[in-house]
């Protein structure tokens, strides 16, 4: 059991190792792969820290380099690197893709994500590593092993939603970031970041669908007992394309000026959607209590009623009595 582990360790070391070797040191590698990530503006620096790569655009290139080096096929297929046809050949599952290894937080291989060049919307923008011995997603966050010791020397974790939003805002100086990428937040995942901090900050995408993700990831954060903000970017914006357009500082300045702690943004947020109805209003303060009716700290829970009271011009008995209510039923 243990041994195979290894084996699919190694394998993945190989192939990250592949990978970033072939987009350095290939023709196609540098005018296709390594001219991408330039023109994203990754530099050479950030490109060697997260050994990030390119596939050739064949069907075995990475396949038979891996045979030819003694790797068992049993293992590639297990990695998902290679793919089996029915007749039992293999073939390579990223092809004409550029690379992101996954790191757990030890720094080994374990997995990848593959970005297509290609602007296709019928192709897949990222193909993801299958689910393996050695890759569960759901465990996993992109970036940990880079971002650990700054992520304790901040006390806090900034949380976004991409491979390139974490190298882009890394490489900007902020180095306490980590992306769930491939899988909406999970619990998993919140209590891997509670081993550092107990502090995230949500940079998520300045879209309908960020927000969402924002508002369903702030509920699980509190319910694990830590403690959340949320910084909006503006709409069509994400944290990589904030920062490589707008630069550091001005990224920085962004988030210093936005921070936002999650009733007021939570509120902000509902409440720009329904105006000055009241009924709709109640409905907005119930679910902001809702929210709060998660943190298992009761003493804090009362704090940020207090909070909400102010906000809302709403007689903080009310919300406690509410607050109450959702507790009970809840237990
Ligand atoms: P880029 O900046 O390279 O265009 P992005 O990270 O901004 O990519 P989003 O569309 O915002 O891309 O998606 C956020 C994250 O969700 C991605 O980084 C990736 O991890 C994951 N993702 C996006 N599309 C897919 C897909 N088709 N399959 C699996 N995961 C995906
Ligand atoms: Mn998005
Ligand atoms: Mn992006
Ligand atoms: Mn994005």
């Amino acid at each position: 059991e243990e041994l195979r582990r290894e084996s699919l360790l190694i394998v993945s070391a190989f192939a990250a190792k592949f990978f970033h070797e072939t987009m350095l040191d290939t023709d196609e590698g540098q005018s296709i792969g390594l001219s991408y990530f330039k023109e994203r503006g990754f530099t050479a620096e950030t490109i060697k820290k997260f050994e990030l790569g390119y596939s050739p655009d064949q069907w075995e290139a990475f396949t038979g380099a891996a045979i030819r080096n003694g790797y068992k096929e049993q293992f590639l297929v297990e990695s998902g690197l290679s793919v089996k046809r029915d007749n039992g050949a293999l073939f390579d599952r990223y092809r004409g893709r550029v690379m992101f290894p996954i790191h757990n937080f030890t720094g080994r291989v374990i997995g990848f994500g593959g970005r297509t060049l290609k602007k296709d919307k019928n192709v897949a923008k990222y193909v993801n590593s299958p689910e393996s011995e050695i890759y569960h997603k759901s465990n996993v966050l992109y970036g940990l092993y880079f971002a650990k010791k700054a992520i304790r020397e901040q006390d806090n974790c900034y949380l976004v939603e991409g491979y390139a939003d974490v190298l882009s805002v890394h490489q900007a100086g902020v180095e306490n970031v980590v992306a769930s990428s491939g899988t909406s937040l999970t619990t998993e995942q919140i209590k891997l970041i509670s081993r550092f901090t107990k502090n995230i900050t949500i940079l998520y995408d300045g879209d309908a669908a960020g927000i969402k993700a924002s508002l369903r990831g702030l509920d699980m954060i509190l319910e694990e007992g830590l403690n959340v903000k949320v910084v909006l970017f503006p709409d069509g914006h994400d944290p990589d394309s904030f920062v490589q357009s707008k630069g550091s500082s001005a990224f920085k300045k962004h988030i210093e000026e936005n921070k936002k702690d999650f009733i007021l943004y939570k509120t902000q947020i509902l409440l720009k959607e329904v105006g000055n109805d009241p009924i709709k209003k109640a409905d907005v303060i119930r679910e902001v209590v809702e929210s709060i009716a998660k943190i298992p700290d009761s003493i804090k829970a009362s704090v940020f009623i207090k909070e909400c009271s102010g906000l809302l011009q709403i007689d903080e008995r009310a919300l406690m009595s509410e607050l109450g209510k959702m507790r009970t039923a809840k237990a």
